[in-house]
């Protein structure tokens, strides 16, 4: 037995008191011997038996549930007990106690689902949506965590990595016999299979990029100058729709963030101050966190009027690319236009008022589009690890069409599929390193 499973662990795994009904989840070798302790007799294999659960003397402590999981068919794939009591964190805790007294240690975050990925019940993707899950803040977050939870992302990686390793086999071959290598490489399947394993890809980081915004929620990064109606836009959209706000209002040159659900999707805000340049050092302060509020967004909306759009548009370029832009032109009721859009130069433009608040529906069924709303049955979570490794891979195989493309070097493309195969490892675990693990189960609750 591995080190990992040598340990039996122990964790109240549900809010104490909050249905009546607590549970302490223990895995491990001493399940069996713990079980038959509390029972006082062998207990049957995932049934329900209605125990006394009693301390070393004797004494009562709580009546409930006992149920054994023998391995390997448990969460964790080790032998597993759950001990359903009444809810309370006093009742529990002696339960946990009794627990610890008869072999099992406490449980550290996240252990039972590090045990199920090392057991081989879940992978890391699998494993991580299982805390997007529990912490999901949107209905399409928590359905697109499920998707994840249930292996439809790591499906598709996986699929993936047998195109490359097939790309592979076929390259490291032709490395093998260095005198067929040119006429090999120059046969036109290599091409065609390789562009095939880059399509792939693209649509599976398009996908992903999707999951990331579903689990974490679209961010919208709002630019303008002082005075456009940025703060009345935010105040607007987060009114009635505000499901979680946490406004952290500093100078008016700090970044004023709001949360909000709006239908079940999940939005992240975020009002920046100016981008101009400027000298006084305070405000040189907010145009750098407003610079670095772009970079991270989804989506950049700047807010401008009908009277100052074309000026305001510089704005735009301080935007990287791979940024959404929307321009809304604000303060139609004082213009007296009426609320519309169109698309402009790769930008979506809107007509609106955030004081009348017209137009603004449009604004909102375009930012749940942009989030993932519609998505389908199949949309699955991601998170930002995932994607970066996804980008990754992009990269090593553009690399590699490039270098088979312009000097044949069969050697150099075989090292960047390698590449390209370790970095869409990762996302699974089937490649991974002590940290990460450590610093994904580290970000778990205790008893999950
Ligand atoms: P910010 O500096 O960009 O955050 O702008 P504010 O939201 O503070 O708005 C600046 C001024 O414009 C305030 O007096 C708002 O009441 C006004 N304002 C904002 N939006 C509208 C609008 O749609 N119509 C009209 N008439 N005034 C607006």
């Amino acid at each position: 037995m591995s080190d990992h499973t040598a340990e039996t662990i122990a964790a109240i795994a549900s809010a104490p008191g909050a249905a009546g009904v607590g549970v302490v989840r223990v895995s491990g070798p001493k399940v069996p011997a713990i079980a038959q302790t509390l029972l006082g007799r062998v207990p049957q294999a995932r049934h329900a038996h209605f125990a006394a659960f009693r301390d070393a003397a004797g004494a009562l402590l709580d009546r409930g549930l006992l149920l054994h999981f023998p391995a390997p068919a448990s969460y964790t794939g080790e032998h597993v007990l759950e001990l359903q009591g009444h809810g309370s964190a006093v009742l529990l805790d002696l339960l946990l106690r009794r627990v610890c007294e008869l072999g099992a240690r406490l449980a550290r975050p996240g252990e039972f689902t590090e045990r199920a990925f090392l057991n081989g019940k879940l992978d890391l993707a699998q494993a991580e949506a299982v805390a997007d899950l529990i912490a999901a803040r949107s209905q399409a977050g928590a359905r697109a965590a499920l998707q994840s939870m249930e292996g439809v992302f790591s499906r598709k990686v996986e699929v993936l990595l047998q195109l490359l390793i097939a790309l592979r086999v076929h390259i490291e071959a032709a490395i093998d016999f260095p005198e067929e290598e040119i006429d090999f490489l120059a046969d036109p399947g290599i091409g065609q299979q390789l562009q095939v394993v880059r399509s792939e890809l693209a649509e599976l980081l398009r996908e992903a990029q999707r999951g990331l915004r579903l689990n974490d929620g679209l961010r919208v990064a709002i630019i303008g100058r002082p005075n456009a109606g940025k703060s009345s836009l935010l105040n607007a959209l987060a009114g009635s729709d505000r499901a979680i706000v946490n406004a952290a209002a500093g100078t008016t040159r700090d970044v004023l963030r709001e949360s909000l659900s709006l239908d079940g999707i999940a939005l992240e805000l975020a009002d920046t101050a100016g981008l101009r340049e400027t000298d006084d050092e305070v405000e040189r302060e907010g145009v750098r966190r407003a610079h670095g509020e772009l970079q991270r967004a989804d989506v950049a909306l700047l807010v401008t009027d009908a009277e100052h759009a074309i000026a305001d548009l510089t704005l735009l370029s301080a935007v990287p690319a791979s940024v959404e832009r929307l321009v809304l032109i604000n303060k139609i009721d004082r213009d007296h236009a009426h609320a519309h859009h169109e698309s402009r130069e790769g930008a979506l433009w809107l007509w609106a008022s955030a004081k009348t608040g017209e137009g603004l529906d449009t604004l909102r069924e375009h930012l749940k589009r942009l989030a993932g709303a519609g998505s389908g049955e199949g949309a699955f979570s991601a998170r930002r690890r995932h994607v970066q490794a996804l980008e990754q891979v992009q990269a090593h195989l553009d690399h590699a069409a490039s270098v088979l493309t312009h000097s044949r070097a069969g050697e150099l493309a075989a090292e960047e599929l390698r590449h390209a195969q370790h970095a869409l490892g990762e996302i699974t675990g089937s490649y991974s390193s002590d940290d990460l693990l450590g610093a994904i189960f580290g970000s778990f609750c205790i008893g999950k």
